[in-house]
């Protein structure tokens, strides 16, 4: 079953993802953005690994809430606040102890809602969104096929993967990135690369 311990587990899981993809991640910014992504990240999970250890969480909700606040707090730039606010708003969704498929499409959906409100993309621009948007419709046909929260949670996983591959072609229009303009064609958006990451984690921790 999934609930606090599968959180902990997820969580672990973007900590080692920030710190082993880091230079990556870094390296796809340094080509169209400012070349700090992956610095930004491994600081705000490393500030993570820190507090989880000290906490007493009593469910999954208080595990990813406090990974929002300390990812608001500690990292710098567009990424911070964007996945802050994704965390955040998914928190609200994870609170029970035995979640099912729906409570997942419900916390991904309101993660994905959570970055549009604050960054104001669609899909199609170049953003950590076009990894959180097709993660959220193949989450939602995973559970409306019945399959299990495991299921859901390894759909989304795969759907954000192809998204994020699939940004390499696209024109930035939003974010660091769209200063580039055409330029920006070629490379895979950062921030789209390590969300992929993130919800491999997440299904990876539940199987
Ligand atoms: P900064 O651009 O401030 O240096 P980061 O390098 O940490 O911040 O994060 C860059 C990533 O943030 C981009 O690759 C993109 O995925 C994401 N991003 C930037 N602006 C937006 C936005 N308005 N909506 C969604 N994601 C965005
Ligand atoms: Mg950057
Ligand atoms: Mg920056």
């Amino acid at each position: 079953t999934l609930g606090k311990d599968w959180a902990i587990a997820w969580i672990d899981g973007c900590i080692e993802m920030a710190s082993e993809h880091r230079v990556e991640l870094i390296e796809l910014d340094r080509a169209i953005g400012d070349g700090d992504h992956g610095e930004n990240l491994d600081r705000g999970f490393s500030a993570v690994k820190t507090k989880l250890a000290d906490a007493q969480p009593s469910n999954a909700g208080d595990v990813l809430k406090l990974v929002a606040t300390t990812l608001m707090s500690t990292v710098g730039g567009a990424s911070g606040p964007l996945l802050g606010t994704a965390f955040l708003r998914a928190s609200k969704e994870v609170t029970a102890e035995n979640l099912g498929p729906r409570d997942i499409v419900a916390m991904l959906e309101a993660g994905l809602a959570g970055i549009q409100a604050r960054g104001k993309a669609d899909e199609g621009e170049k953003t950590m969104v076009d990894a959180w948007a097709p993660a959220v419709r193949a989450a939602e046909k995973a559970a409306s096929d019945g399959l299990a929260p495991q299921a859901v949670l390894r759909a989304a996983a795969d759907a954000a993967q192809a998204g994020a591959v699939a940004t390499g072609p696209l024109k930035a229009t939003k974010g660091r990135a769209s200063y580039l303009g055409e330029r920006s064609i070629g490379h895979r958006d950062p921030g789209a690369t390590s969300s992929a990451y993130f919800l491999e984690a997440a299904a990876q921790a539940a199987e």
